[in-house]
């Protein structure tokens, strides 16, 4: 047999999770020159996409167009999908040794992080992942309880999640309809009481984690005045200074549309979505056990010795009623069974990408890509970057004979191990299934699809 990623003998990589990430590391390898590949890609979903199916806002379909891209690469021959096929349960490491010369784990962020304050277990207390993976029907959250009979609702935090859950609880009715938001959550959101909606933001307009897009995007909602008050809508000293000595298009984007919200008349529609800066949270108050209210401090703005501009407390506080909280302060990687991984950073150890030991020793073989990789950071597009990095790595590691030996490298042995762990799993052919269904089903609701919610329905399509 001739070399690893010759003709005669591809270079097998196994590919755990089918994110932006897992897809990149795909068109990646296909790019490169004079590499024979061929990839295997695993989700313990029967679903592909990650969180482009279960994170990317229901409403923001053309963000959602990115799986065509995904699709052109599964079309490639020497691709094969295999959803439904849990790493860790239905694979091991010892598996992947065995069957691959490489293995890359693109898994994501999948949890929330804490705020670390009192009341953040209260009932009406949630993360905003949860929530998103309510609406966007992924099978694990489906039978979660969000209690949509509240009038008032904070969302902590101002990044691009939160601007998601703040609009979603805002869209009417027929706002909601020309979206993929699972079925469940679109006649939940109908019986929404949901009146108020505060976005906490702890740093000024000048450092909030929302991109213009995202910012205009509120100003058009149907039934929902925006509101923010003169003083938190305008940049504070340091934030001032700092602007000056560091122009930025989307900081000064983001100012100028708080700014214009603020002088915005309010036009008594049947939301309002209040944004507050420079408040912390402090406690989530509820003394029968749900959330009742939330205990906020006054900040001000500084500028730190590396200039960023950051938020003290100035001892002065407030609370503000609410009876349902929405955490969105950032997501987090969970570790994996046999991958080292940083606790502190929720990451999988590495160095651009090469996966190390808690020594800092490259682990032979193992790779890793996206959020898991980096952390919870950039849109879509960043993972493109940061799976060409991971392959460079991987490719360079092959030239200099760097990889397991596996011992039954013939793909036909690989998918039968994989087929008597796991009988239902689902292939690309067989997920195309799925989604026909699922877009006939939303052709007939006059939707853009309506989404299978629970793994039972997804296989059901298949006759399994
Ligand atoms: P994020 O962008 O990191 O925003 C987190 C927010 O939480 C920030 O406002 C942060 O404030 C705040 N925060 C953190 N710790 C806090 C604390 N202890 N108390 C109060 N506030 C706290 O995270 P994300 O919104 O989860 O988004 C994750 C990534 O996905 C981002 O890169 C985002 O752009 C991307 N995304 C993009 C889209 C889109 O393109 N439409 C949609 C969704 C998500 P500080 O800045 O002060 O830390």
């Amino acid at each position: 047999m001739g070399e690893i990623g010759g003709v005669d003998n591809p270079l097998r990589v196994g590919i755990i999770g089918s994110g932006p990430a897992g897809f990149y590391t795909v068109s990646n390898f296909f790019k490169q020159k004079g590499v024979n590949v061929e990839l295997d890609m695993f989700d313990r979903l029967p679903t592909p996409f990650g969180l482009v199916r279960a994170g990317v806002a229901p409403d923001h379909q053309k963000d959602k167009s990115v799986t065509r891209a995904y699709d052109k690469s599964a079309s490639n021959p020497n691709f094969r999908f295999y959803g439904n096929v849990a790493y860790g349960t239905d694979l091991h490491m010892d598996d992947l040794k065995r069957h691959y010369h490489q293995i890359i784990f693109a898994t994501g962020a999948p949890v929330d992080r804490d705020l670390g304050i009192p009341g953040e277990d209260l009932t009406g207390s949630h993360s905003a992942t949860e929530f998103v993976a309510w609406y966007n029907g992924h099978p694990d959250f489906a039978d979660r309880k969000f209690d949509l009979s509240q009038e008032s609702v904070a969302v902590v935090g101002i990044g691009n999640v939160a601007m998601d859950v703040a609009r979603i609880l805002c869209k009417t009715h027929e706002e909601l309809l020309e979206t993929d938001i699972a079925d469940y959550a679109l006649e939940a959101l109908k019986q929404s009481k949901v009146k108020n909606v505060y976005l906490l933001g702890r740093r000024g307009p000048a450092q909030a984690a929302f991109t213009p897009q995202e910012i205009k995007e509120v100003g058009a909602l149907l039934d929902a005045d925006i509101e923010v008050s003169p003083e938190e809508a305008s940049p504070d000293a340091a934030s001032l200074r700092s602007i000056q000595a560091n122009p930025d298009k989307n900081v000064e984007r983001n100012v100028a549309a708080i700014a214009d919200y603020s002088a915005r008349a309010l036009a008594g529609k049947r939301r309002l979505l209040t944004f507050r800066f420079l408040v912390s949270p402090t406690e989530i108050m509820g003394p029968n056990g749900r959330v009742e209210a939330i205990r906020l401090m006054k900040n001000e703005g500084y500028q730190a010795d590396d200039g960023s501009v950051r938020a003290r407390a100035t001892g002065v506080e407030e609370e503000l009623k609410v009876g349902l909280v929405f955490r969105s302060v950032g997501y987090r990687g969970v570790a994996l069974p046999e991958v080292p991984f940083n606790e502190s950073w929720g990451t999988i150890r590495n160095e651009h990408g090469r996966v190390q030991s808690v020594d800092g020793e490259n682990l032979p073989g193992v790779y890793t890509a996206g959020w898991i990789k980096r952390g919870p950071s950039g849109v879509i597009g960043t993972n493109k970057t940061c799976a060409s990095e991971t392959v460079n790595c991987m490719v360079e590691d092959l030239a200099a004979g760097v990889h397991f030996n596996p011992v039954e490298a013939a793909p036909a042995s690989s998918e039968a191990m994989i087929r008597a762990r796991q009988p239902k799993v689902v292939t690309y052919a067989d997920w195309k299934k799925i989604d026909q269904a699922e877009l006939a089903n939303g052709e007939e609701a006059g939707r853009p699809r309506v989404k299978f919610t629970t793994i039972d329905d997804m296989l059901a399509v298949l006759g399994r």
